[in-house]
């Protein structure tokens, strides 16, 4: 027996889901038949942890809390409690950029919203390729007309805006994969099509801690709290990738032509889930706190040595190669490789795994990228056996 009606239409929608699956399967493959062989994980864009013991006192005083009938707490508002929608806003008051509370939204990390996100509006959607794949994932899923962006190396993978149309546009900066992010000027034009032709960007800053100077939030762009709303996680910078917080922040005056921007979120919020754990926003509430700045501005910076060492060993061989704002890397495969062929080559002859280019979108065909959370001393060989393997070639 089967039931008796098809799975909606968005599942035939979405793009097939290989390459990251295929890629963990060549390296399992790889590990059983070379098992004295060392590998360099630089493929997968999670966390090494651990967590900052401050965090953990946070997230298991608040579990104590619930232990005992005074402090026991049940649903969280949906929106997020205020104590951490006041260290959100404090926190971006510390990157110079001014949010009232209220304008802060907890969310369980950012893949879920950036998904869901073009279902909240009527809308077609614009996508730079390469990039995070969950943009096209969700609006797929939901229908959405979508049209690319294909960058390339003319413009270093940071498209300009088109010269017309009406979209909801996601911009990813820094970029996962290309690992650079885009610039005052470049965000500018960006805010200014937005504005002119009625259109929304989803600013995905994921990786906003990864910007030392430049611009971590489409906020410091005069013009964007009119058309902009921001998706940040804490998964990158605080090692919240299992933990599961980040936030949306949207401009209390964000409007359609007849209806509240941030009234709309509050209600989606409100029906489709019950808010984050207690302990978890605690956890958060410590992890923003302006105490353990230093510390995480120390790990954020040495994952960003071991993207800059990849970057260096492949430039100082002459080939074309990005990123050093970010955690990744994203390098120009040999003349007459594919991604994948690339992916296979490294990964046999250097011991090194990264990720094929073509996961991220058409424009990443002939590229791959490395990440670099993996511990730095073990960058810093991959950068080494990297360069050497592109010097015979
Ligand atoms: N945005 C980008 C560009 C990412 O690379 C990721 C995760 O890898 C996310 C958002 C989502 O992260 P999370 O859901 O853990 O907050």
């Amino acid at each position: 027996m089967s039931i008796g009606f098809e799975l909606s239409d968005g599942f035939g929608k979405m793009r097939e889901d290989y390459v990251f699956a295929e890629a963990g399967r060549k390296v399992a493959a790889f590990t059983e038949r070379h098992p004295s062989r060392k590998i360099y994980r630089l493929g997968i864009g999670d966390v090494r942890g651990p967590l900052f013991p401050e965090i953990v006192d946070a997230l298991s005083g608040a579990c104590r809390e619930m232990e005992s009938a005074e402090t026991f707490r049940g649903y969280a508002p949906a929106s997020g409690y205020d104590f951490l929608r006041e260290a959100i806003a404090e926190y971006c008051a510390r990157g110079g950029i001014e949010i009232s509370p209220s304008e802060a939204y907890v969310t369980d990390g950012g893949k879920n919203i950036l998904f869901d996100v073009s279902s909240l509006f009527d809308c077609d959607v614009l996508i730079p390729s390469p990039t995070y794949p969950v943009y096209a994932d969700g609006a797929a899923f939901f229908g959405k007309k979508i049209e690319y962006l294909v960058g390339s190396e003319s413009d270093d993978f940071a498209p300009d805006p088109p010269r017309k149309g009406r979209y909801l546009i996601y911009l990813c900066s820094p970029s996962n994969p290309v690992g650079e992010a885009l610039g005052r000027d470049k965000l500018t034009e960006w805010v200014k099509f937005a504005n002119d032709s009625g259109s929304l960007i989803v600013f995905d800053a994921a990786y906003e801690s990864f910007v030392f100077s430049g611009v971590k939030s489409i906020f410091s762009i005069d013009g964007a709290r009119n058309c902009a709303i921001e998706v940040s996680s804490l998964s990158k910078r605080s090692g919240f990738t299992g933990l599961r917080c980040g936030y949306a922040i949207i401009p209390s005056g964000l409007t359609t032509a007849s209806r509240s921007v941030s009234r709309a979120f509050e209600r989606y919020c409100a029906s489709s889930d019950n808010g984050v754990a207690y302990p978890v926003q605690r956890a958060a509430q410590a992890a923003l706190d302006p105490s353990l700045d230093a510390k995480t501005l120390e790990r954020i910076r040495e994952y960003s040595l071991g993207a800059l060492a990849l970057k260096k060993a492949a430039a100082k061989r002459g080939f074309y190669v990005l990123g050093g704002s970010s955690p990744y890397t994203w390098l120009k495969c040999p003349d007459g490789f594919s991604s994948w062929e690339f992916f296979d080559y490294l990964l046999s002859l250097g011991g090194i795994c990264c990720t094929p280019g073509c996961g991220f979108g058409e424009g990443g065909e002939g590229y791959v990228r490395f990440s670099s959370f993996a511990p730095l001393q073990s960058v810093d060989e991959a950068a080494f056996i990297l360069s050497e393997i592109l010097r015979k070639l």
